[in-house]
C-alpha cells in the first residue's frame, strides 16, 4: 500500500477552505459541497483532509491509504481541490487527531492573514462540542456551516455562541479568522452510508460516486462486507 504524503502549498493570499471528513467513500455530495463552497466563497483553494480515527465516531470500514488513495482519484483532472493527508499522518505517528490541532498547525504554516475556512456539515454543527476546545477553533479560522438534507440543529449553548461570532458581511476577506458564515449548497442526498451499503449488497454506486473511485473499489474489493 502507497503510504499518505503530505502536500506541499501556494503562495496565493486569497481563503483557503478546509473541507474534512473520513471519505469512507468520497463521493459526489462531498465534491459538489467543495466547489460549490469554494465558489461561494470566491476561494482558488479548496484542501479535503481525511480524518484518521475521528475521536467522535467508529473506525472507517476503509484504512487510511484507501481513502487517500480513493480521494486522489476522485481529485484528478480538477485543479481547484486539493487532498492534504495532515490528518492521517499524525495518526500513523501514533498521534491522535483533532481539527483544533490541525487549524493550530495550517496556521502557523500559512501565517496570520491569509483566511481559512474550515467547512463544516450543519450534522457536524449539532455535535460540535464534542470537539475538542470547540470554542478555540474560530481563533484560527472561519467556520462555514452548509446546509445538508435532515440535519439537526446544534443545542442552545453552541447555537448562542455561533450566533454571537456571526460573520459581518464580506468580511471573510479582511479577517483570517473569528467568524460563522452560512452557506447553502446543493441538497444531495447522499452519504457514504448509504454507498457503502449498495455496494455491500451487491447494487451499483454509479452516479454517486465518480467512476474512478468506483474502479478503485472494484479493482481493491472494498465495502464487500460492512
Ligand atoms: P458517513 O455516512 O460515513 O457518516 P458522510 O457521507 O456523512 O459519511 P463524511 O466523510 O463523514 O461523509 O462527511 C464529511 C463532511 O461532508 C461532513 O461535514 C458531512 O456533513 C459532509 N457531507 C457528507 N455528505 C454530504 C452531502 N450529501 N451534502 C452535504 N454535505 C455532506
Amino acid at each position: 500500500m502507497t503510504q499518505p504524503t503530505a502536500t506541499t502549498h501556494s503562495i496565493s493570499n486569497g481563503p483557503i477552505v478546509l473541507f474534512g471528513g473520513t471519505f469512507d467513500p468520497i463521493h459526489m455530495g462531498h465534491l459538489r459541497v467543495c466547489l460549490e463552497a469554494g465558489e461561494a466563497l470566491a476561494a482558488d483553494e479548496v484542501w479535503l483532509l481525511p480524518s484518521a480515527t475521528p475521536p467522535n465516531r467508529g473506525l472507517p470500514n476503509a484504512g487510511a491509504a484507501p481513502r487517500a488513495q480513493m480521494l486522489e482519484r476522485a481529485l484528478q483532472g480538477q485543479s481547484v481541490m486539493r487532498a492534504d493527508l495532515r490528518e492521517l499522518l499524525r495518526q500513523q505517528a501514533g498521534k491522535p487527531s483533532y481539527t483544533i490541532d490541525t487549524l493550530r498547525e495550517l496556521r502557523a504554516e500559512i501565517g496570520p492573514t491569509r483566511p481559512l475556512v474550515w467547512l463544516l456539515g450543519a450534522d457536524q454543527l449539532a455535535k460540535l462540542d464534542t470537539w475538542k476546545d470547540w470554542q478555540r477553533l474560530l481563533d484560527f479560522a472561519h467556520l462555514a456551516v452548509l446546509t445538508r438534507p435532515g440535519a439537526a440543529t446544534p443545542p442552545h449553548h453552541v447555537d448562542a455562541f455561533l450566533r454571537a461570532h456571526r460573520m459581518p458581511k464580506a468580511s471573510i476577506n479582511t479577517a483570517p479568522a473569528g467568524y460563522l458564515a452560512g452557506i447553502e449548497v446543493s441538497q444531495l442526498a447522499i452519504s457514504a452510508t448509504k454507498v457503502r451499503a449498495l455496494l455491500s449488497s451487491g447494487r451499483s454506486a454509479r452516479y454517486l460516486v465518480p467512476d474512478a473511485v468506483l474502479d478503485y473499489i472494484a479493482e481493491h474489493g472494498l465495502y464487500k462486507a460492512i
